[in-house]
Parts: structure tokens; sequence; C-alpha cells
């Protein structure tokens, strides 16, 4: 019995330290949550009550821009049911963007979720791009 209790207490106790390694596996205060918070420039391009747009600093298109949840939602795999409204949000800020941008015939939007698929700033992003041709597969 004094062992069931004991490896019971083992696996929550394990459980609490994976809890924490996720949370600090993740910088809360990004570039980008400091953008947000005006503490840092950025050609802001467009702004609603959950959502933000700027121009990337590294274009890697002739318009390259980052639309970002004013929620710190580190990977969209961190997403949950209750953040449904701002991701359509998120969604639609990019169609209303390409349009204000002269490109809603033809741009690429990205999300790089995690480190293996490039993700560099763990605040989610969407990277909206246009404005030159793309190909597919993309690299
Ligand atoms: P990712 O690799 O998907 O995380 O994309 C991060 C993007 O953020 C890159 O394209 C960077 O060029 C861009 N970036 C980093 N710092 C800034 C900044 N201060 N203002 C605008 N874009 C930035």
């Amino acid at each position: 019995m004094f062992l069931l209790i004991s490896c019971k207490k083992l696996v929550l106790d394990k459980h609490k330290l994976e809890l924490k390694d996720q949370k600090e596996e993740f910088d809360m205060s990004t570039i980008f949550a400091k953008i947000i918070n005006k503490e840092i420039p950025a050609d802001i391009v467009y702004e609603d009550d959950l959502c933000l747009a700027f121009r990337d600093i590294n274009p890697q298109a002739p318009v390259h821009i980052l639309i970002i949840p004013k929620k710190q939602l580190p990977e969209l795999n961190h997403a949950e049911i209750e953040d449904q409204q701002l991701l359509g949000q998120l969604m639609l800020a990019a169609k209303k963007i390409a349009a204000k941008e002269g490109v809603a015939d033809a741009f690429r939007l990205v999300l790089n979720n995690g480190a293996g698929a490039g993700q560099e700033i763990f605040h989610m992003h969407f990277h909206l791009l246009a404005g030159r041709s793309f190909t597919w597969p993309p690299g």
C-alpha cells in the first residue's frame, strides 16, 4: 500500500516537473511581445482587438508581413478550443492585409510550428508573402 502511494507521488512529481520544463522552454517576453507593447518599433500595417501585423525586418519577398496574435501563444501547437475566434481572426486579417497591399490574387501564408520547421521566434505568427513567384514544394 505504502509502495503504491509512493509510486503515485513519484508519477505526480514527474508530471509537475514536466509541466515546469514545458513552461520554461518558452521565453514569454519575445521580441514580438515587445512590439505588441510598443516597447520597440515596427512597421505596423494592421491592428485589431486580437491581432497585430507588421513588415518583416528581413523580407523574403517584396511583400513580407508577419501577422501575430496579441495573446502570447508560443506555437500554433499550443492553441486550444478557446482560441478558435483568434485563429479565424488571424486568417481574416491576412485576407484584409493582402487586399490592402494589392496582392489578394496571389499570396502565400506560412506558419512555422517548432524549431524543426524553422520557427525562430516563439510567439505564433503567420508570414504573408507576395510580390514574386513561389515554387512548390517549399524549401
Ligand atoms: P520564424 O522563423 O517563422 O520564427 O520567423 C521569424 C521572423 O521574424 C523572421 O522572418 C524575422 O526576419 C522576423 N523578425 C525578427 N525580428 C523582427 C523585428 N524586430 N521586426 C520584424 N520582423 C522581425
